[in-house]
């Protein structure tokens, strides 16, 4: 037997004492959006703190101004093998509605091949897989990377504290790549690497008309309705073909190159998954892109929420003195979010009438990610889930975004690879949440071969 195949069968000999961790770990109800739990996030911390220390890694609870953060280090014999950040976050969602639940979330159950619990998939088997890994590494021989752990409690939350941590204990967190088990699998057979992620910028334009509500009949005709003119404005922003107006919205886009549309062209995320996953007729969009295309690698602007006028029971003949609608745009490389007001602004400009005066708020904006999906690490990561799955994983660009790709890759300068071994069926964030176990036992494997392959490329 290799070395790796050994390794590998230590892991599978001892799946029952380590399926015994994951549910002594998911018995620790961690949610840090309930201020009552804090003491149970501080339990979740230290259950990691004492069980890297077991293990023989250095390990520390870096405190913070809310829970702490866990960080260790198993150091390579080597001093020229690669590292690797593992980022994991161990508080929890709430649980609520608890009655919707079939086992007490915090007594974690194993029906089926299933784990069922409060955190098992979103992410504490996440964690635990990558641990698992390292100590089957670690005790079948010689750890072939440097594996640094980050383990924070408040991503539930928002993670106010993590920017921070990383920006004045840098030194601690080096690595050449980070791996992020936080955003799962497309299927049980579909193993997936999330290689770019979308920005955002959020905004509400707020439209002022009469000095207050007027009678319809009294005025109408001869004041220009607000919100008449937010609809008119707001339609005027995308063109017929889904394309947003505002003025060089899309010069600084990256174009999505033939072995990009190659790699986009595999996800399995076009017409019919959109109908059926939306519950929608039909898709929307820019016809010249795919779905896939569309939700990854272009940008988008979307209207979140429209008020004005009266929208009680029954009639009310009124010109509204108000209208509101919240506009948020999804940016994509190499947009820039503090670019995007004065895009906003210019269009406006050109498209308020002047019976009508407005304003622009602002919220939050973010960066959007992207990295190289072929680097020594994710080339590493991807032959693994291949040699354990038997396919080739999913490259993808997620809609959506994971801030602390977005934190390490701009504080630090450490590329992330996006992955995990969650299904879109276990219910995360929900009701009856459940880790597949088969799929966590293989994602142990696929973490052990991939720390292996990584740690044999040299620097
Ligand atoms: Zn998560």
């Amino acid at each position: 037997m290799s070395n790796v195949e050994q390794v590998i069968a230590f892991a599978n000999a001892h799946r029952s004492e380590h399926l015994d961790e994951l549910r002594d770990f998911v018995t620790i109800p961690s949610v840090s959006a309930v201020p009552a739990h804090a003491a149970d996030i501080r339990r979740a911390a230290e259950w990691l703190f004492n069980w890297i220390a077991t293990e023989g890694g250095k390990v520390e609870l870096i405190e913070t101004d809310g829970s702490p953060i866990v960080w260790g280090e198993f150091t390579a014999k080597d001093p020229d093998a690669p590292s690797i950040l593992v980022y994991g976050h161990y508080d929890v969602q709430p649980v609520d509605p608890v009655d919707l639940w079939d086992t007490d979330p915090f007594a974690p159950t194993v029906r089926g091949d299933r784990l069922y619990g409060r955190g098992a998939s979103d992410m504490k088997a996440q964690i635990m897989a990558a641990l698992i890994a390292v100590r089957s590494l670690v005790r079948q021989g010689e750890l072939p990377v440097t594996v640094r752990l980050l383990f924070e409690g408040e991503e539930e939350i928002g993670s106010p504290n993590l920017a921070g941590v990383l920006t004045e204990h840098a030194d601690r967190f080096k690595a050449d790549v980070c791996l992020n088990p936080d955003t799962g699998m497309l299927g049980a057979e579909l193993p997936a690497i999330r290689y770019g992620l979308r920005g955002i910028a959020y905004f509400e334009l707020q439209l002022k008309g009469p000095a207050r509500d007027l009678h319809s009949g009294a005025f109408g005709g001869v004041v220009h309705n607000p919100a008449q003119a937010l609809a008119e404005i707001i339609t005027g922003m995308h063109d017929a073909d889904g394309r947003v107006t505002l003025p060089g919205f899309y010069d600084r886009v990256r174009e999505i190159d033939a072995t990009e549309k190659d790699r986009l062209a595999r996800v399995p995320f076009g017409e019919t998954e959109v109908r059926e996953l939306s519950g929608v007729t039909q898709s929307w969009g820019e016809s010249k892109f795919s779905p896939a295309e569309r939700v990854g690698a272009r940008p988008t602007l979307e209207i979140n929420g429209i008020e004005s006028g009266y929208t009680g029971p029954g009639a009310k003949t009124v010109i509204p003195a108000t209208a509101m609608a919240k506009i948020s745009m999804r940016l994509v490389p190499d947009q820039r979010p503090e670019e995007i007001r004065g895009q906003l602004e210019a269009y406006l400009k050109q498209h308020v009438p002047p019976t009508i005066s407005y304003e622009i708020v602002e919220f939050a904006q973010g960066a959007s990610f992207i990295c190289d999906p072929t680097s020594p690490a994710h080339a590493a990561f991807s032959n693994a889930l291949s040699e354990v799955w038997g396919v080739d994983p999913i490259l993808s660009r997620s809609g959506g975004s994971v801030p602390v790709a977005n934190d390490l890759q701009e504080l630090l300068g450490i590329p992330s690879i996006l992955t995990g071994f969650a299904l879109p069926d276990d219910q995360v964030h929900s009701p009856n949440e459940s880790q597949h176990l088969p799929t966590w036992y293989r994602g142990t494997e696929a973490l052990i071969r991939f720390m292996t392959d990584f740690g044999g490329r040299r620097r």
